[in-house]
């Protein structure tokens, strides 16, 4: 379906390796300070391994179905742009569930603002914090983090 419906299908480049290693101790999200239990940090990892095995599967068969016109957005940021306005702020990102830009006030599920980047291949790198003193070094940036707001492309369907 994806390769049948869109000329260009973009992926968010997960680390499959990592997502699929052994759990951690991992902060619990519904308790600040807490560490999720055993159980629950094992069977966290394995539902993450899971999901990662399915989307590498789905990755690999729709690069065979849609040779050239499949993307890898490389992940970082994409979750803290605002895919209204570029603007890179993780403290845009309230929740795990919640995206409220802290430059334009736009507001959305923070998975759909997410998704939204990574159709636009948006993941991007945040302006470099200077450094105090002289001599800080300047990250090149590819793109601008905040920009106008684009036009759709041809052929990528926005959702
Ligand atoms: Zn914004």
């Amino acid at each position: 379906m994806l390769a049948r419906t869109y000329d260009l299908v973009r992926f968010e480049k997960l680390n499959i390796k990592t997502m699929t290693a052994k759990a951690k101790a991992r902060p619990d999200p519904d308790q600040p300070g807490q560490y999720l239990k055993n159980g629950r940090a094992a069977k966290a990892g394995l539902n993450r391994g899971i999901l990662a095995q399915g989307w590498g599967l789905l990755r690999r068969r729709t690069g065979h179905k849609a040779p050239g016109r499949v993307e890898d957005v490389p992940a970082p940021y994409t979750s803290v742009r605002c895919s209204a306005c570029g603007w890179i702020d993780k403290n845009s990102r309230k929740s795990q569930a919640e995206f409220v830009c802290s430059s334009c006030g736009f507001t959305c599920n923070a998975d759909t603002n997410a998704s939204i980047n990574v159709a636009a291949g948006q993941g991007g790198i945040p302006r470099p914090r200077r450094a105090a003193g002289a001599g800080g070094a300047t990250m090149a940036t590819r793109r601008s983090s905040a920009r106008e707001p684009q036009p759709e492309q041809a052929g990528i369907r926005r959702f």
